[in-house]
């Protein structure tokens, strides 16, 4: 990763209140070089720069910290290249953390990118979502997902895998606040509500972002 990406990296994740310690900003780095060499052969990302990857990968993944915190279990569903959850789990060291993506390909980068970095608490599962109830049935605290589906798909497919007391975190881009007013009727007829959305500015490019929060009701 450049000088010019790292200082966006540290810029970006100090804007959002995270403090990256020397260990954590290595493993982000050297997740950066893996995601460039196996993007050469694998579609992983369309991002290709040093600085995409740092803010538009990164800290947009970090940015979910807003909403996740403390200890607990974490299901990425839709992960592709790992985003949230890598990024996610080289920060937050009590989160216990399963990605799953429907493509094999991009899990077995996972895997690869995970033992590198040596990542514990970490699981990289090659499956549909629609596949997971049977081992993971009401299993997590959170289930999150960036740039899947719409929020009603998203609620349909983590709602079985979810806890009692559980979150569902969708990261969304500009008129997610209107996608998640819109998803409301869908939502009551699974026994679920928006209970917090979260708008705030991408750092370094100030895109929209919003962070629709949904619970039991
Ligand atoms: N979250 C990543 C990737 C988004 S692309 C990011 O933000 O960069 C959406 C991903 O969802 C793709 O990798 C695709 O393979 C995966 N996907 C689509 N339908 C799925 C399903 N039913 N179960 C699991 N993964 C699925």
């Amino acid at each position: 990763m450049n000088d010019r990406a790292k200082e966006q990296l540290n810029r970006g994740t100090a804007e959002l209140g995270v403090h990256l310690g020397q260990g954590e900003l290595g493993k982000l780095y050297a997740f950066a070089a893996e995601l460039k060499k196996w993007s050469r052969k694998i579609n992983l990302t369309a991002l290709k720069s040093d600085e995409d990857i740092a803010v538009k990968h990164f800290v947009d993944s970090l940015s979910i910290l807003k909403v996740v915190q403390g200890e607990g279990s974490l299901l990425d569903i839709g992960s592709g290249g790992g985003f949230p959850a890598i990024p996610l789990k080289i920060v937050s060291h009590h989160l216990s953390v399963v990605s799953v993506d429907a493509v094999e390909k991009k899990i077995l980068f996972q895997r690869h990118a995970a033992r590198l970095l040596a990542l514990h608490g970490f699981e990289a599962v090659h499956a549909r979502a629609e596949e997971l109830p049977g081992k993971y049935a009401g299993h997590f605290d959170w289930v999150v997902s960036r740039a899947f589906s719409d929020i009603p798909t998203f609620v349909r497919l983590a709602l079985p895998l979810l806890k009692g007391k559980g979150k569902i975190v969708a990261m969304k881009g500009k008129g997610g606040k209107e996608e998640a007013d819109a998803a409301g009727p869908s939502l009551l007829d699974m026994g679920m509500q928006v209970s917090d959305i979260v708008r705030f500015r991408l750092p370094i490019t100030g895109d929209e972002r919003s962070l629709v929060v949904i619970k039991r009701i």
